[in-house]
């Protein structure tokens, strides 16, 4: 006789081959349940601020991402214009770099077609114009002009009041010399949003407004002239509502490139303040 073992074969192969089914069944629906979450987790562009900044209506609605300016040229012409000529658009005034001449006024002044007072020179105000569009038309946000040209005389007037107020010092501190505004070059604007939220605050760059202007801003050839961390070098707060037309070129290289500053880019010295006299 035949000792065999109890005929274990059959039964013990269905019971593997079950247990083999059930662990894969539940492999599936846990993948299932994992990707289900991932999916529900992903960023949609309504639950987030950041702008979907599509310029083509025949891209994806979602995740579109936001356009990124070339890579940086091989050589970009750092002397193709003037950084002292106060009408060039790459003019870097600060407060070692008076505007010269002091009482500067721009030829082609015009008010730029958006909300507020906008009275900048022609290219600003063109550029200023799309933009506004744009911030409409992709995020759905409606963009206002604070403040923009300010004349020489305005910067006089509006400076010695706050001397009279506040001292000589604090004066200083608060409101530009005349002759050292960007505002007087008549490309540069203070942005708000339209429901007022954060105007003229530095809380004005965790609003959508200010997210949508510190990505997109470059596309317009403007960009955001008193970063921060920049104190040291541009002699001013963060001031994310300033924003300062330079050209796309410009715009896009400084982008491309990361740098924060006009003074960084053109190799300019840092100016913190105003130099003794002034
Ligand atoms: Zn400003």
């Amino acid at each position: 006789m035949t000792s065999e073992r109890p005929s274990t074969g059959p039964s013990a192969r269905v019971r593997r081959n079950r247990a083999i089914a059930g662990a894969l069944a539940v492999a599936v629906v846990t993948a299932a349940l994992a990707g289900t979450v991932w999916w529900a987790a992903k960023p949609t562009p309504n639950d987030t601020v950041a702008p979907v900044a599509s310029a083509s209506p025949s891209s994806s609605p979602s995740l579109a991402p936001t356009p990124q300016p070339e890579k940086p040229k091989a050589f970009f012409n750092r002397s193709a214009r003037s950084i002292d000529d106060p009408a060039s658009t790459w003019v870097v005034n600060n407060k070692l770099r008076p505007l010269a001449p002091i009482d500067y006024a721009p030829a082609d002044l015009v008010q730029a077609n958006v909300p507020g007072s906008a009275p900048m020179r022609a290219e600003a105000a063109a550029a200023m114009e799309q933009m506004f569009a744009a911030a409409s038309a992709e995020a759905g946000l409606t963009l206002v002009v604070q403040n923009a040209y300010r004349s020489y005389a305005t910067q006089v007037s509006l400076h010695d009041r706050l001397v009279g107020q506040l001292g000589r010092e604090r004066a200083r501190a608060q409101s530009a010399m005349p002759g050292y505004s960007e505002h007087q070059t008549g490309l540069t604007a203070d942005i708000m949003a339209a429901n007022g939220a954060c105007t003229i605050q530095e809380c004005f760059a965790t609003t959508p407004e200010g997210l949508w202007l510190v990505e997109n801003a470059w596309r317009f050839g403007y960009h955001l002239r008193y970063p921060q961390g920049a104190t040291d070098v541009t002699g001013y707060i963060f001031e994310p509502w300033h924003y300062r037309y330079v050209g796309l070129d410009l715009a896009a290289e400084l982008r491309a490139t990361g740098t924060p500053t006009l003074e960084e880019f053109f190799g300019l010295p840092p100016a913190p303040d105003y130099p003794p006299g002034v």
